[in-house]
């Protein structure tokens, strides 16, 4: 009796404290309407589970770990902030890790074998921007970055993205008064990077979508000064890079095609905006043939002797290699196109000591999530057009 003497006051009390709050403000708990039986991230979970374990055998369950657990960023740094924030960056413990490799150009035990299918690089090392500079915390260290601070002008010192993302921006290698078309630029991570280099002479960025290029001119005005921005070397637009084609053929000398994909981390990760939402299947579905026709345009896009990027944030087989040789067969077929894959293991073999690279890809080079290194995933190919 007296237990529920006592219940009883407690749910008036409750009510009291209830009828505190604002009718506005009172939230009404939906459990069984609003919840997913199956929310997006678990259908990931399972859907990852089958494919990856079949692509990648015993190696699966470690980066499974490290998919699930949090990702490492890199800080991309803004050279066109005035304030040096670097002695800061270094004083927190981080390196730009592009800079180190430079210890790494001597080591005598770089050897890559012949492929008879890529071709070799090797008479030389790669060239990389010197202006590139991206910091990352030690190997095993979590440790996360403090928000970028503004300079006097309200320009960021630093973008904080997953620092593998840098890789495709740096293989693209860019070189003074180069054409470069970003064909999926949004929300503009390796643009950033792409403009570091200080040696674009043209720069078109375009994205289909019209609220992620919105975010692109945000992200650009928080970093880039503005007479930059308005100068005549840079144009933005939203088209479907599918039909890049048709718009300008044989322009550029280098093309970056990042290409929407599963993004695994974030599919596992987050039911936002989750492309394993079942609404989305059949997006998701479509995702190889689109990468394919956005690769294919790109290549067009590519001026004779320009050279493509492809990259991707997953770890698919189908997505990556796949589309790949799809693309190469079909730039031939229909295009009468010849390209020739980059041999990026050079240039992979640079970064060793920062990111864990699969060592059985055919073609392409691509980063893979460990616990100690937990960056990407990131997928990269480079192909050169040869007519
Ligand atoms: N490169 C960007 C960065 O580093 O911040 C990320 C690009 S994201 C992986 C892929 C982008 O492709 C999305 O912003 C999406 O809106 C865009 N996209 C999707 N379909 C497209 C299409 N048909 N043509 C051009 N862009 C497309």
């Amino acid at each position: 009796m007296a237990l529920r003497v006592d219940a009883t006051l407690l749910i008036r009390k409750i009510r009291d404290l209830r009828s505190l709050t604002f009718r506005r403000y009172r939230v009404k708990e939906k459990w069984a309407a609003s919840r997913p039986k199956h929310p997006p991230t678990s259908l990931a979970q399972q859907h990852f589970d089958v494919t990856y374990n079949t692509q990648l055998g015993q190696l699966w369950p470690s980066v499974r770990v490290a998919l699930l657990s949090e990702r490492k960023y890199g800080a991309l740094l803004n050279h066109f902030c005035n304030d040096a924030f670097v002695e800061d960056l270094h004083s927190q413990g981080c390196t730009d890790f592009i800079t180190v490799r430079a210890g790494l150009e001597c080591d005598s035990e770089f050897e890559v074998e012949k492929r008879d299918d890529v071709v070799q690089q090797q008479s030389s090392l790669p060239h990389l921007s010197p202006n590139i500079k991206c910091f990352v915390f030690p190997r095993g260290d979590i440790t996360r970055f403090k928000p970028a601070r503004p300079d006097m002008s309200g320009l960021l010192s630093y973008y904080l993205m997953d620092a593998a993302s840098v890789l495709p921006c740096l293989a693209l290698d860019v070189h003074e008064g180069h054409n470069v078309l970003d064909l999926c630029a949004a929300p503009g991570g390796k643009t950033l990077a792409l403009l570091q280099t200080q040696a674009i002479g043209f720069l078109c960025l375009n994205d289909a979508s019209v609220s992620r290029t919105l975010r692109l001119r945000k992200v650009l005005h928080s970093y880039i000064p503005k007479q930059l921005l308005s100068q005549e070397r840079l144009r933005i637009t939203s088209f479907d890079g599918t039909k890049w084609a048709g718009i300008e053929p044989n322009t550029y000398d280098r093309v970056l095609v990042d290409v929407p994909c599963t993004t695994d981390r974030h599919s596992l990760m987050e039911d936002d905006n989750n492309i394993f939402t079942k609404s989305r299947t059949g997006e998701r579905r479509q995702l190889p043939q689109l990468q394919l026709g956005l690769l294919l345009a790109g290549v067009v896009a590519a001026c004779p002797g320009g050279e493509i990027v492809y990259s991707t944030c997953t770890l698919s087989h189908i997505q990556n290699v796949g589309v790949v040789e799809q693309a190469i067969y079909l730039a031939q077929e229909n295009h009468g196109i010849q390209l020739q894959v980059v041999d990026l293991r050079p240039f992979t073999h640079m970064f060793r000591n920062t990111f864990h690279f699969a060592s059985d890809l055919h073609l392409g080079e691509m980063v893979v999530p460990h616990l100690a290194a937990n960056f990407g995933p990131i997928y990269m190919c480079k192909l050169r057009r040869l007519t």
